[in-house]
Order: C-alpha cells, then structure tokens, then sequence
C-alpha cells in the first residue's frame, strides 16, 4: 500500500511538471514516505533527515514527510526536523497538488493532515513503474480497533471508492497492457460502492476479472471477520480472479485475539478456511501472525502452532508484537520480554519452514502458468509467480535473451524448497 501511495504522489508531481532524480542528492525536492506500523518508524525518518541534512543538502532543498510518520506525529516534526517543510497524512493526497502549490510559493510550513471522511477519493494521477502489474486501491482507511494497530490512527476510517470509478481505472490499465491487477485496501472485504450499485467486494473482485486484457486479478487485505463465502464462490466462477487468499489470523488462541480485539473466534477463522479447502480450484492459502502480545503464555503460543499445523499455510508473514502510539494494548499489563517475543517468533518459523517444505514438494512434475516479473542475473534463471503466489525460478534454453519479462511461460516444476520452486520453461 505504501508503494502504491508513492506511486500516486510521483504521479501527481509529473503532472505538475516535476522530473524524477535518480539520487535524493540531485532533487530540488526531496519527500520521505514513511510507515509506523512496526519498529521505530519515527525514529528512523529522523535519522534520515538529520544524515542527509549533516550530509548532502544543498541551500533550497525543500523536505517533505509522508504517510503514518506524518500523520502520527504532525507539526511535532517541525520542531524535531526544522528543514522540514511539509508534512502530508496519507489519507490527503488527493489534497497534494494544492499543498505543493503552496510550497511553490514559497511557504515554510505545510501540513495536510486531516483525516476527513467526505471527501471523496480518487487517484488520478499515478506513475506506476511495473509496465504489466498494477496495484488499485479499492477502499482507504480502517474502521477496525485491533489493539495493537496504530492504522486506525493513521489512515483513518474507511472511504469506499466508486465501483464505476475502479472499472474505470482498470479498463485503462489493462488499454495501457497490464495484465494483472492488485486491488488494495487495509479490510477490502467492507468494501461497499457508494454509488447507487452498491457493489460489495465479491461483486467488485468479479467485474474486475470479467475487464477484457485482465488475466490475473490479486486482492490484499482480508478481515476474517467481513470474508465471506461469496469471495471464494467468485474465484470459482471467474478464471482470472487468482487462486490466493491471504487472511490474517493474528494468533491461534482465542484469548489472545480477544486481547486484539479481532472479533472472531479460531472456530470462525477455521470455518473460512473450510470454505477455501472446499474451493473448485486449489487455494493458496496465506496469513499474518503476531508473536509476544501482551499477556501470551506458553499455551497460547502451543495454540497458534496448533492452528499453523491444522491449516498447513502456504506462507506466513510472522511478526514480533511491537508497541504502537495511542493504541490500548500499549496499556495492558504483562508485555512480554523481547528475547523471548525471538523465542516464539523462531519456534513459529521453524514450524511453519517444516509445513512449507511439504506443500511445496507436492508441485513437483506438474506445469505452471508463471508471470514472469525479472531476469536473475546471478542464477541465470527467469522468475515470477503463479496464479497461487507461488515464486517459481526456472531456465529457458535461450536464458536472458529470451525477453520473457511480463510474459505468462508454462514451467515444469522440476525441485520445491520452503520459499520457491525451481523449473524449466515447458
Ligand atoms: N489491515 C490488514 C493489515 C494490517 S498491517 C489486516 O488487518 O490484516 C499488516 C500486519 O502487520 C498485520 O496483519 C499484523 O500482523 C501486523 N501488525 C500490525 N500492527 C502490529 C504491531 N503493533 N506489532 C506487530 N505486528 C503488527
Ligand atoms: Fe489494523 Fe486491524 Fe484495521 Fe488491520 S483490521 S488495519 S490490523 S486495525
């Protein structure tokens, strides 16, 4: 989503007439996009002011912060980084041109930093540097209160884009060549067209795979609680809409997801899976995991390894719980150490390595359709992904000179590790 956000700001500034430089040192103006939503994130963009400031800077730089560093910390960073000129919360972008407008003539100070629910939200202007995958927003915003997550403070409450508006934007990309498209947003499940159509996700994710030119259509992220059987009944029915589905859990106890405020139960989370198993079509399945939140013991952890073991998880993005400004959980007792917060993390990774060796073996002999996305220079192997995500590294008798890049290539899987496939071009 950050990427996504860069993307649209670079696209807005071209448009001003504005041209990218290749170093920071090289630019007249210099912007930071920033995420908090693990670690120090603040901490670090200042870091990077203060060096650049020490180092490079020439008179009349002007800097920029944006994102959830900025809306989390606000005019606070004029005062902590007084070269800084203009801070902007992601949630307004759509107000950046005429901030800039304001930094062209000259202004010292500039915020944009409203969280404001009416207005309307579009992307008109974005520069994508993929030429064939490209990311859509669907829906900003967040109007979840998980207790560990600061989102809800950054991004503000959910925003739905117009269906029409969407279609439009993809029809568009796929006249420009792309073949394949992300849609985005912090819970696309509660997706709900404002416009009379009132689409709802499942709806939404069917059009988009019905755009002629789409052949591959991913969504990113899924609340467990908002999922629903219409998604999967979706994928079944439209062959383009991808065969991946990445719902985070967050953990395997009851307890610790009422902690977090998810609002589901492991049985309800387990029964969605249910759904995906029973799918047409193998789903990859993938999701999140906390490790270390507050007041997590030993069994609860047993419980989040049971869960990975019941599910058998494609991959899994595995965090250490970090504490976030302004949230409730800051505030609960019992924090757990961060040596043994490694701990858990290890015993997880280690589990789910195990799982993902397995699953993976069970894709040897068989062909894949792969999107090819890079050359390797040092393996001399092609790489790109297939419809389930699975990351497939394969040889082709010509090699580089095969130009395959943004192509779909049939490979035959010839070994499996716990992160990728191996093949050749079939
Ligand atoms: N809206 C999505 C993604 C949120 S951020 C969702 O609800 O799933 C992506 C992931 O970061 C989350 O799924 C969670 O696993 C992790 N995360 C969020 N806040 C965190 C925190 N304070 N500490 C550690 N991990 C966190
Ligand atoms: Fe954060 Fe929860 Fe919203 Fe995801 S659903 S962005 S974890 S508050």
């Amino acid at each position: 989503m950050n990427v996504h956000d860069s993307e649209k700001v670079i696209g807005t500034l071209r448009e001003r007439g504005y041209l990218q430089k290749a170093t920071a040192e090289e630019a007249g103006l210099v912007l930071y996009n920033t995420c908090s939503i693990r670690d120090k994130a603040e901490q670090k963009v200042f870091n990077k002011l203060q060096n650049f400031k020490k180092g490079a800077a020439k008179s009349g730089q002007v800097f920029g912060v944006l994102g959830c560093v900025a809306q989390q910390e606000g005019e606070k960073i004029f005062d902590r980084a007084p070269h800084v000129s203009l801070v902007v919360g992601s949630a307004s972008y759509t107000k950046f041109p005429e901030l800039l407008v304001q930094i062209e003539q000259g202004e010292r100070r500039v915020t944009g930093l409203s969280l404001d629910v009416d207005e309307a939200f579009d992307t008109p202007y974005t520069r994508r540097d993929n030429p064939y995958r490209a990311f859509v927003t669907i829906i900003e915003g967040c109007d979840k209160a998980c207790s560990y997550c600061v989102v809800p403070f950054t991004r503000g409450p959910e925003r739905s884009r117009t269906a029409d508006s969407v279609i439009d934007e993809v029809r568009r990309l796929a006249d420009l060549g792309y073949s394949e498209i992300t849609l985005l947003g912090q819970n696309v499940n509660s997706y709900r067209d404002p416009s009379p159509k009132g689409w709802d996700f499942a709806t939404c994710l069917e059009r988009v795979g019905q755009v002629k030119g789409i052949r591959r259509v991913r969504f990113t992220t899924s609340h467990p609680r908002d999922f629903t059987k219409a998604i999967v009944e979706a994928i079944d029915a439209t062959p383009t809409l991808c065969n991946h589905i990445h719902l985070p859990v967050q953990s395997g106890s009851d307890r610790v997801l009422t902690g977090m405020q998810r609002l589901y139960t492991r049985e309800q989370y387990l029964e969605r899976i249910g759904w995906m198993k029973a799918a047409k079509r193998p789903m990859t399945i993938t999701t999140d995991i906390i490790v270390g939140f507050p007041g997590e013991t030993d069994e609860d952890i047993d419980d989040t390894l049971g869960l990975l073991d019941e599910v058998q998880f494609d991959a899994i993005f595995n965090f250490k719980y970090s504490q976030r400004p302004n949230t409730p959980a800051l505030g609960m007792g019992d924090h757990i150490p961060e040596e043994e917060k490694g701990r858990r993390h290890m015993k997880v990774q280690e589990r789910q390595r195990m799982i993902q060796i397995q699953n993976n073996a069970n894709y040897v002999g068989d062909t894949y359709e792969v999107h090819v996305e890079f050359f390797n220079l040092a393996t001399g192997q092609w790489v790109g992904k297939t419809t389930q995500h699975k990351t497939v590294n394969f040889s082709h008798p010509s090699g580089q000179a095969a130009n395959l890049l943004g192509q779909y290539v049939d490979v035959l899987v010839m070994r499996a590790g716990p992160v990728s496939l191996v093949g050749e071009a079939a």
